[in-house]
């Protein structure tokens, strides 16, 4: 696996794998904060930010090139022109749960690391620590996904871990805090276990040999006509609002839902849990669908990394992106920190973006195929674009001299969208630039980004092996 680009690294008087040892003790010290009585010596005299009190603040340098910003999001972004379901129909938008965001634990990564990265509170760590009896976040290894269920206020509702083929803990949030509880997954309709500390703490991530026994077909699948648009329509059938945003947002770039879908078209969606008498089951997961029409299916699975393929096991989402939107320039002023401190007023405001401290008139480029949704100013943010990318991606780029391009406009990846600048509330040349999943930031150099993968080997078979019977079902 390639190294990821981490900032501040290079600033710091250690050895990376240091750094990456200290992080780790960091996040055992915090995980036994109540056998130990002072976690922090340890780390007092280095100068990262995992230990206790520091773990909530990220002290911004004053000399670098940046912005202290906090334009309320709705000054910049239509929510529901970046990532909305608007192709579906307005319906569907309704009431939609919280998307999922997966996190796949790479090999050096740590729960700090990776609750900033998601853009999620120390505090909210804190609190799943404190009532996780299975161990089953320090106890993280890599290739394990972390799923959570973020609201709109940045909480926490649900994290998901698979411990082994079967079973998941599986954290609730529950007033201010969490609970915590194991749950089997053996046929397809989740066995709450009543557990306890130790009984699971042995599981083993690598135990893949139990399979999955066949379900009753029929009632997984949900079948549907267009009669209106996909939206109601599959309301109608039994899809919740979240599953046809999920479906919607899948087909993204393939399907336009509003001018490809007619009258008898067809769609089929693949639930992981049956629908309970008649009414939708909101708790299932989406696990294949096929789109029929005029004469020609479209169909998608789902791999166990969450992702969706199609028939011959190539990477479904077209998307890729670039990680850098100034090819040439990788350094970093300012990183993303959901937790930095304005050196200036002592004030804790989240960087939502990476600052690249590139000279005025410096090429920006897109980081992804997409639509420009804006290419505008704003007092703040200054000249700034902001690009909608097939799913749930969005990114935006402040503080611009120079936009090349318009709203509305299609534009490839890697394509000058503009000129870097010093526009808007900057306190230097620089180029803010964000990365959104759902329309939450989250750390645009360490986050998984969408690669076009396809797989090889023992995988591909296993997965077409999967498609052959997830076709059995459908057909059913
Ligand atoms: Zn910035």
């Amino acid at each position: 696996m390639p190294p990821l680009p981490r900032i501040a690294v290079g600033e710091l008087p250690i050895p990376r794998q240091h750094l990456y040892a200290i992080l780790m003790l960091a996040g055992f010290s915090m995980a036994s904060v109540t056998l130990l009585p002072a976690p922090g010596e340890l780390l007092s005299d280095t100068p990262m930010i995992v230990d206790g009190d520091d773990l909530t603040t990220d002290v911004a340098m004053a000399n670098t090139d940046t912005e202290y910003l906090s334009i309320p999001d709705n000054e910049l972004v239509d929510s529901d022109t970046v990532v909305g379901a608007e192709d579906a129909d307005s319906n569907a938008a309704e009431d939609v749960d919280p998307p999922t965001m997966d996190y796949v634990v790479k090999a050096d990564d740590n729960l700090s690391v990776i609750f900033n990265t998601l853009n999620l509170p120390a505090k909210t760590l804190q609190k799943l620590l404190e009532v996780d009896i299975q161990n089953s976040l320090i106890r993280l290894k890599p290739g394990q996904t972390l799923s959570f269920l973020i609201d709109s206020k940045n909480l926490v509702q649900q994290l998901s871990i698979p411990v082994n083929a079967t079973d998941r803990v599986v954290f609730n949030r529950k007033g201010d805090g969490y609970l915590s509880r194991l749950e089997s997954n053996t046929d397809g309709i989740p066995q709450v276990a009543m557990t306890q500390p130790q009984q699971q703490s042995q599981a083993s991530v690598s135990d893949q040999t139990s399979k999955p026994k066949a379900v009753t077909a029929t009632s997984r699948v949900v079948k549907g006509q267009i009669r209106s648009a996909f939206g109601t329509d599959a309301r109608l059938s039994g899809l919740t609002a979240n599953q046809i945003v999920q479906v919607t947002r899948l087909f993204q770039g393939r399907i336009d839902f509003r001018r490809d879908l007619h009258k008898g078209d067809g769609f089929k969606v693949l639930l992981d849990k049956p629908a309970a008498a008649g009414a939708p089951n909101r708790d299932a997961k989406v696990l294949a669908v096929v789109f029929s029409t005029k004469g020609r299916d479209y169909k998608a699975y789902r791999h166990t990394d969450g992702r969706f393929y199609d028939e011959t096991a190539s990477g479904f989402s077209s998307g890729t992106f670039m990680r850098y939107p100034i090819p040439s320039l990788r350094k970093v002023s300012s990183r993303f920190s959901p937790n930095r401190r304005n050196p200036v007023t002592g004030i804790v405001q989240p960087h939502n973006g990476t600052d690249f401290p590139a000279r005025v008139g410096t090429p920006i480029v897109a980081t992804g195929d997409g639509v420009v949704v804006k290419a505008t100013s704003h007092p703040a943010a200054g000249r700034y674009i902001i690009i909608r990318h097939n799913g749930k991606y969005s990114t935006t780029y402040m503080h611009m001299s120079k936009l090349l391009v318009k709203a509305g406009q299609k534009v490839k990846q890697g394509q000058k969208i503009g000129l870097s600048g010093n526009t808007g509330r900057s306190t230097g040349p620089h180029l803010h630039y964000e990365f959104r999943i759902n329309n939450r930031p989250v750390d645009p150099m360490r986050v998984d980004l969408p690669v076009n993968s396809s797989m090889g080997g023992k995988e591909r078979a296993s997965f077409l092996a999967k498609v052959k019977e997830y076709n059995r079902l459908l057909a059913s």
